[in-house]
């Protein structure tokens, strides 16, 4: 019956994973995901194998203690408590792969106890990159380490060397059946962990954090093998495989190699500086402009995209947004949104907060059903965002960005970036956008500039 309700939450897990791959089913596929949970813990405890008092011990507290940090987390915040969330399940792989050896330090040296001192190496070596690895990400993300990539000579070296010394202590642990290789590797794996992390330049940490979200999967399933519990190796693999998938796609979407991202070192030429043609249009300067003009602008334009960025999340501008779509429609303008993949800071980031404003899927467009639309498009309203609307990721090759695909705003008529001032975004270079001649900034909070373009063009609808 155990086994059978284990296999039921697998298969929930798997329809949850489908169903919040598109919005209209990712209702559904959340509540999937929630009662194969609830199934999945419920057919543990009563399993009873491990004392199910204990197991309501550990969870009580720790179920609180989620639930309080899940209400005050911000969304901006979203991809450091993630990392964190990842290192917790590196911690559980690494004590559960301990416990498994300790619970049986040396018995007789058969096939099955082979297999079960791999089982333990793995799950602690696995779990230690992750923890390590993650709480890195965590410090990057939060801004408490450096974002930029750790570089010394040899680094392939010393990690490789790393690599293989901790497969080698883990042959050794399987031949003496001792502590001491267990420990070392374990160790050993957790500096790994640390040194890969830190070689991983700032732009790349959104793939970093799901390709940890991916080595916590493996670390559950190498757990799931040791504890002889199928959810948790189907859990595990459906994590593990799902994470490298985000992985490949967000590497995509900004037109890097995985391995080039696991390998770090990118985002160390950040400070190429902008292009001869940026520098030149800089010494011009930027054209500020101000609420009145840019509703004008709105009301003689037929073709109005939107793009948001980071900065709307920040300033919670997502409703004024809505407001200010509705009025714009009304005014008869086809309005639009265009979402680059990496827009914010984690995938589906513009997405959600959209949603939460109840903005209507359909006038939602990801970046590759809408970059050939701007050059016919009148006004591109840029709210808070910068990296991804960057022409010198097309046009200069010494940009941090070069390769990167980006939403190409400055072929439309005009462009409109709110934003509070020449900041740089996540990337932390200039963007040449803000100097062409079709570029006006409106300075700003973004909420407090939407909120000031709502009520002029509610006025502008009385004349
Ligand atoms: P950026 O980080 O490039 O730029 C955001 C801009 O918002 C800043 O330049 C800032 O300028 C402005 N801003 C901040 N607060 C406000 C506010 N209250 N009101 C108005 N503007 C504000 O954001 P993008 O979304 O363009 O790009 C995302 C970047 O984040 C990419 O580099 C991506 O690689 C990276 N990233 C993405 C992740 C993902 O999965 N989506 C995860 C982690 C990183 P100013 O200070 O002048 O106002």
């Amino acid at each position: 019956m155990i086994e059978f309700l284990w296999l039921v939450a697998s298969v929930c897990f798997i329809l949850a994973l489908s169903g919040l791959s598109t919005q209209a089913t990712a209702r559904r596929g959340n509540l999937l995901g929630v009662i194969g949970m609830v199934l999945g813990i419920g057919a543990t405890l009563a399993s009873g194998r491990p004392n199910p008092l204990w197991m309501v011990a550990a969870m009580v507290p720790a179920a609180v203690l989620g639930a309080v940090i899940a209400n005050r987390i911000r969304m901006e915040s979203m991809p450091q408590f993630v990392a964190l969330l990842h290192s917790f399940v590196g911690v559980g792989a690494m004590l559960v792969g301990v416990a498994g050896y300790y619970n049986h330090p040396s018995e007789t040296l058969d096939a099955a106890r082979v297999v079960h001192l791999v089982e333990c190496y793995l799950g602690v070596i696995i779990g230690a990159i992750t923890f390590t690895g993650s709480v890195v990400a965590f410090g990057k993300l939060q801004e408490w380490i450096s974002s930029k990539p750790l570089l010394y000579p040899g680094r392939h070296m010393v990690t490789g060397g790393l690599f293989l010394v901790s497969l080698g202590l883990g042959a050794a642990f399987v031949m003496t059946q001792g502590a001491v290789p267990l420990w070392v590797g374990a160790a050993l794996a957790g500096i790994l962990g640390v040194l890969l992390v830190m070689s991983i330049g700032g732009a790349d940490m959104p793939v970093v954090v799901s390709m940890l979200n991916s080595y916590s999967g493996w670390a559950a399933a190498a757990t799931g093998f040791l504890l002889g519990n199928d959810l948790l190796i189907i859990t595990g693999a459906l994590v593990g495989s799902s994470g490298a998938i985000l992985s490949h796609i967000m590497c995509k979407a900004m037109n890097r190699s995985l391995f080039n991202v696991i390998l770090g070192g990118f985002g160390a030429t950040a400070a190429g500086g902008p292009s001869e043609e940026a520098a030149r249009l800089a010494a011009k300067g930027v054209k500020s402009t101000a609420v009145d003009d840019v509703v004008e602008l709105m009301r003689i334009s037929r073709q109005v995209i939107i793009v948001p960025g980071y900065g709307m999340a920040v300033a919670q501008a997502q409703h004024a947004v809505r407001e200010m779509t509705e009025l714009l429609q009304k005014e008869g303008a086809t309005v639009r949104y265009a979402i680059h993949p990496v827009a914010g800071r984690l995938p589906g980031h513009m997405n959600v907060l959209l949603a939460e404003a109840n903005v209507p899927y359909p006038i939602v467009l990801e970046m590759d059903d809408i970059n050939q639309d701007f050059s016919d498009t009148d006004l591109v309203l840029v709210l808070g965002a910068n990296d991804i609307v960057n022409p010198d990721a097309l046009e200069n090759p010494q940009s941090a960005l070069a390769g990167m695909p980006v939403l190409e705003v400055w072929k439309s008529r005009t462009v409109v970036t709110i934003k509070r001032g020449l900041n740089p975004g996540f990337a932390g270079i200039d963007n040449p956008l803000y100097y062409r001649d079709n570029s006006l900034m409106l300075f700003g909070d973004a909420r407090k500039m939407v909120e000031g373009l709502v009520n002029a063009l509610k006025g502008a609808g009385h004349h």
